[in-house]
């Protein structure tokens, strides 16, 4: 693909059949035409972050390379929250998908529809420890991926081991 950007994403579920939508979720950016899939991490169960009075996540991360435009990946994925049944409630409230991009090599945004860097990743262990995975030495607001996974530690982040996309 001429002309194209590597973002990276995260990938979030905790209501309904979590795995099955996560594949699903990860499947259909992989059809997109527009989009060509890098690297999709593990699986990990995780618990839930600033409201944590409610079901366990799963979550993951996907590199893909795109010649969307930044506002059209988030018009892309938000889409696809939306085929897949999400619903917006409570904000960070519980929910089937969420679906957020974390970066954009050389794209910094800070609108109120899209913040890039993503503001929390760098403070996220259920983001950071499967981004590790995929992109370690990826540098972000000024530390690599594997320096600010040091920071935030491993607490309450478990690998399911043997899934497959
Ligand atoms: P958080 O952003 O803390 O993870 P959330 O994912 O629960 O919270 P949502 O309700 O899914 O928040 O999204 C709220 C809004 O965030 C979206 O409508 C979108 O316009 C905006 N937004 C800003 N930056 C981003 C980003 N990098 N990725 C996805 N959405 C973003
Ligand atoms: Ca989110
Ligand atoms: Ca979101």
């Amino acid at each position: 693909m001429a002309e194209t950007l590597n973002a990276y994403l995260s990938l979030g579920a905790n209501l309904g059949n979590r795995e099955e939508t996560l594949r699903e979720a990860v499947r259909r950016l992989a059809k997109h035409e527009d989009m060509k899939i890098l690297a999709v991490s593990s699986l990990y169960e995780t618990e839930p972050w600033g409201k944590t009075d409610q079901p366990r996540f799963l979550n993951l991360t996907v590199s893909l390379q795109t010649r969307l435009s930044p506002e059209s990946l988030l018009a892309v994925v938000q889409a696809l929250e939306t085929e897949l049944g999400r619903v917006r409630h409570e904000h960070w409230g519980p929910r089937i998908i969420d679906i957020d991009i974390l970066h954009i090599e050389g794209v910094e945004r800070n609108t109120s529809e899209l913040t890039l860097p993503h503001p929390y990743m760098t403070e996220r262990a259920f983001v950071l420890i499967p981004l590790e995975e995929i992109a370690s030495k990826l540098v972000v607001k000024g530390r690599t991926v594997a320096e600010w996974r040091d920071a935030a530690g491993d607490e309450g982040i478990k690998r399911v081991a043997g899934w497959k996309y």
